[in-house]
């Protein structure tokens, strides 16, 4: 039995054994036996479209006496909400964006608070009096700029099909759902989410330290719709420590949603926890809903998704036809295509859209099949991005070894 205290010491002096979650399953699948006297840490992490995001920013908009108080607000046009301090005279608002608010239907909050993370200058608009007052402003000049997640990394989640004729527009898909089983989406990372590899909450918990979106952050308890059975955690962290490329905007056939990462370090206590960390993607259940009523009526694993299936998905320019317009360009949902060039390595999420978009054989990646009452339905959108969560298990394993993460133990219990 070790102490969280004891491998902060470890981190400390640079003698922490550290392993991502990946690293350690791989370990054990080769056969290597594991105790817990050789890893101390093991990094996890999720990576995908988090709808329960939403960003606190403070930001000066005139001069003090300049209006009264804020009644509405946008920032580049997406609607804000002013309060709950009402800063009455002082020139300044404080705002609540959610990361799915929406300024048209292919710009949304998750795409600000990327610009935003990003040093972009953003146009706040303030209504109050009958009038309009607006500038621009940064994320440098806010005093305060903090997200947090009302609903986040869910120990696993649902894949998405339609059973019906037709297709359905939805955020679970950049092309919408045609039916029948024509097709299925997919979330979750599988073996590697945080909470996967500790499902009993031994060690996260409330106050434990985590990555989000790349800055250190802390988790506050479970988010909405967290249950036992199946739970997620709800997180803050500052918006100035975080990373573009760990976040950001997703435009689905329903208009625009959130993109969010969590990273989080599991301390190796003991061989209860140890064990936890061996699940594998094949032994995860994944639970498949009709797009309609999202109720599962079957289930899967996630070994169908991650298991000899391309986390990237690739471009050839060699193979590109040149159209005009790209249709695979229009319709990614991140913006990543440079038609004839490239991919955009921080934009792409490897959702894997692109490949039936493409006219030509300009992209490559096998996104597998869910095997739905018997039969294989092809997988047509992640809108997770284990290739992501695996970087984020690597540099949270790279800031534990250089010393610049150490683990918080939990103050409370998730359930
Ligand atoms: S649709 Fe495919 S082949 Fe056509 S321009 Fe775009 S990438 Fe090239
Ligand atoms: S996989 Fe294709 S469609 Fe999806 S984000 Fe990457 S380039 Fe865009």
């Amino acid at each position: 039995m070790k102490t969280i205290d004891e491998i902060n010491h470890k981190i400390s002096r640079g003698e922490a054994a550290v392993l991502t979650a990946s690293e350690l399953k791989r370990q054990v699948a080769d056969g290597e036996h594991l105790s817990v006297a050789d890893v101390d840490v093991v990094t996890t992490a999720t990576f995908g479209i988090m709808s329960g995001t939403l960003a606190l920013v403070h930001i000066p908009v005139s001069a003090p006496g300049t209006f009264h108080h804020a009644e509405k607000a946008w920032l580049n046009g997406v609607p804000a909400i002013p309060g709950p301090c009402p800063n009455e005279r002082l020139g300044v608002v404080d705002l609540v964006v959610f990361g799915t608010s929406r300024a048209n239907q292919s710009y949304g909050g998750g795409h600000l608070f990327r610009d935003l993370v990003e040093g972009s200058e953003v146009e706040i608009t303030v209504e109050t009096g009958g009038r309009q007052i607006s500038r621009n402003v940064t994320l440098a000049e806010m005093d305060l700029a903090r997200i947090v997640t009302t609903r986040s990394a869910f120990m696993n989640y649902q894949a998405l099909v339609n059973r019906k004729e037709g297709t359905e527009r939805t955020i679970f898909s950049v092309r919408g759902i045609s039916g029948p089983f024509r097709e299925v989406t997919v979330s979750g990372c599988g073996d590697i989410n945080p909470l996967q590899n500790d499902p009993q909450g031994r060690v996260i918990g409330v106050g434990s330290r985590v990555l989000l979106n790349g800055g250190m952050g802390y988790i506050m308890g479970t988010g909405t719709r967290s249950t036992r059975k199946h739970p997620n955690i709800a997180a803050f962290a500052d918006m100035k420590e975080m990373a573009p490329e760990m976040m950001g905007g997703f435009v689905t056939s329903d208009g625009p949603e959130c993109i969010t990462s969590i990273g989080a370090a599991i301390p190796v206590l003991d061989d209860t926890i140890l064990d936890s960390i061996r699940i594998t993607n094949a032994g995860i259940p994944l639970p498949v809903a009709d797009i309609e009523d999202r109720t599962a009526f079957t289930s899967s694993h996630y070994g169908e998704v991650w298991d000899h299936t391309d986390l990237v998905i690739t471009y050839s320019p060699e193979a590109c036809l040149q159209c005009e317009p790209c249709q695979a360009a229009a319709i990614c949902p991140t913006r990543a295509i440079i038609p004839g060039e490239r991919i955009d390595p921080l934009r792409c999420v490897h959702c894997g859209t692109c490949l039936r978009e493409c006219i030509g054989d300009a992209f490559s990646g096998n996104l597998g099949t869910i095997t739905v009452e018997g039969r294989p339905v092809p997988i047509t959108c992640r809108q997770s991005s284990r290739e992501h969560a695996l970087r984020i298990c690597h540099h949270l394993k790279t800031l534990i070894i250089e010393g610049k993460f150490h683990l918080t133990g939990k103050c409370g219990d998730l359930w």
